[in-house]
């Protein structure tokens, strides 16, 4: 019998799973990043994964299915709905200290960027 997967990970779209350079297109969904597939594919096998964006969904659902991995993903949100985790490339973790999160928020850039 198969494990039955309760944790649920958020995973943002641009800049996470895609090439996305800051450069915001609501038309157009850059292409997949390298690994991106095999990342999906790992965490799938443990967790339940929901893609957390604020572009359109038909859209981003088009776009999961072009790349196949809507097999993979169990709904498309930008709702934060209860989650176990948070992927995203925009975001500090708050870790109880608000002075050195202040700092981080000073200093903070993309990966990208
Ligand atoms: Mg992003």
């Amino acid at each position: 019998m198969k494990k039955k997967k309760l944790k649920t990970i958020l995973i943002d779209l641009d800049g996470v799973l895609n090439n996305y350079n800051g450069k915001f297109d609501e038309n157009f969904i850059p292409e997949i990043r390298e690994g991106a597939e095999k990342f999906i594919k790992e965490l799938y096998e443990h967790y339940i994964i929901k893609i957390f964006t604020t572009r359109n969904k038909i859209l981003t659902v088009k776009w999961l299915m072009k790349y196949h991995l809507d097999k993979y993903i169990k709904d498309v949100t930008s709702i934060k709905e209860p989650a176990w985790l948070h992927i995203d490339d925009r975001c500090i973790n708050f870790c109880g200290n608000y002075n050195e999160v202040t700092e981080k928020v000073a200093n903070f850039s993309t990966w990208y960027n």
